[in-house]
């Protein structure tokens, strides 16, 4: 394993030139509390992630890590704070206009980001004629059947004169992709867009997800906090901590040989049926600890941001970041266990088969 220098972290990982990136992006909010005092939230720390076409990146972690303000940073929702933004090599302003065209963010929510009082012949069909897509009723028409079509509501003739009240979560959650569709981006980014879901139609969700990316070749960013349905999806794993990207990789090397102690933790808590062992992080003497609560981010632990929890914290994690250790598969982390040469340590703190 190497560890880069900081310059060399941003495209580890790229093979073909990226759609969308972003480049050591930090975001922090001003916020008042009760007695009208100000406060910084530190949303999120000099994050950095790769979107190319016909892949799906899972961007991991606990509510509160970032994800959410990751996603919105790169659908150009708010400005970053430092970093930089880019569509297709140049910065986001610059792009202009035609940025949100590109890149279409998909909700958590489908009830609430959807009109309920109209049907989805105008929902779908004011998208199309908004971006130029189909300006005759004829046009419109046709159109949206082949929208409702791509995202398997068929037959699409009894879908295209409901309203939203009239559909499931799982209907509606196609109907929001179509939207997303209408306006031809080259980036999707889904924000949770399975959690409020009915489990029986999660993965008819996630399998239209994987087609448009291996038969349209959009490039996905995948926001989950549950590890199954990431491995399921993905081609590559980003793990976010209060808003500190702390590993990514290709999925199996992340998911099956996690380097970082909060990754660790977050696949040994997911719930396995193949496992008879309860999850939780164990230190070298095989002890598990009482890892406790995600911190503030308007006070932040210092350095890595998950010491407090870890039981492998040493004084080094109080005093600053670590930098980047980058392993042969391309997978990486940030932990200074791998910068003392106790990665062992790690490895040995669980025995746990996650195949
Ligand atoms: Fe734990 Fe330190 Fe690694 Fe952070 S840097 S995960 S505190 S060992």
């Amino acid at each position: 394993m190497t560890t880069p220098t900081s310059s060399e972290t941003f495209r580890i990982d790229a093979v073909a030139a990226p759609v969308l990136e972003a480049v050591d992006v930090t975001k922090h909010f001003t916020v008042r509390d009760s007695l009208g005092r100000k406060a910084t939230v530190r949303a999120v720390e000099n994050a950095s992630v790769a979107l190319h076409a016909g892949k799906v990146v899972a961007l991991v972690g606990e509510s509160g890590s970032g994800k959410t303000t990751l996603a919105r940073l790169l659908a150009q929702f708010y400005p970053v704070t430092s970093g930089q933004i880019r569509l297709d090599g140049t910065s986001a302003p610059a792009a202009g206009r035609g940025y949100f065209r590109r890149v279409q963010l998909i909700f958590q929510d489908p009830f609430s980001s959807l009109n309920s009082l109209h049907r989805i012949r105008h929902i779908l069909g004011r998208a199309l004629r908004v971006h130029g897509h189909a300006s005759t009723k004829a046009e419109v028409h046709e159109k949206v059947l082949e929208l409702l079509r791509r995202v398997n509501l068929t037959p699409a003739e009894d879908f295209i004169d409901k309203r939203p009240r009239e559909m499931s979560g799982g209907q509606l959650q196609r109907v929001s992709i179509a939207r997303a569709l209408a306006i031809r981006p080259a980036v999707l980014l889904g924000d949770e867009p399975i959690s409020m879901l009915d489990v029986s139609i999660r993965l008819d969700v996630l399998n239209l997800l994987a087609k448009l990316r291996d038969e349209e070749g959009l490039a996905l960013l995948y926001i989950t906090h549950d590890i199954a349905s990431a491995r399921y999806l993905s081609d590559e794993v980003r793990v976010m901590y209060a808003g500190q990207m702390v590993e990514g990789g290709p999925k199996e090397a992340v998911i099956q040989s996690p380097k970082h102690p909060y990754t660790r933790l977050l696949i040994e808590s997911s719930p396995d049926p193949d496992r008879s062992s309860g999850g939780g992080l164990r230190d070298a003497s095989g002890s598990a600890e009482d890892l406790g609560e995600p911190p503030s981010l308007t006070n932040p632990p210092s350095g890595c941001r998950f010491h407090p929890r870890c039981p492998f914290a040493m004084d080094d994690c109080r005093r600053a970041f670590p930098e980047r250790t980058t392993f042969d598969d391309g997978q990486w982390a940030h932990c200074w266990l791998h910068q003392h040469g106790r990665s062992a340590e790690l490895e040995n703190s669980s025995g746990k088969d996650r195949s």
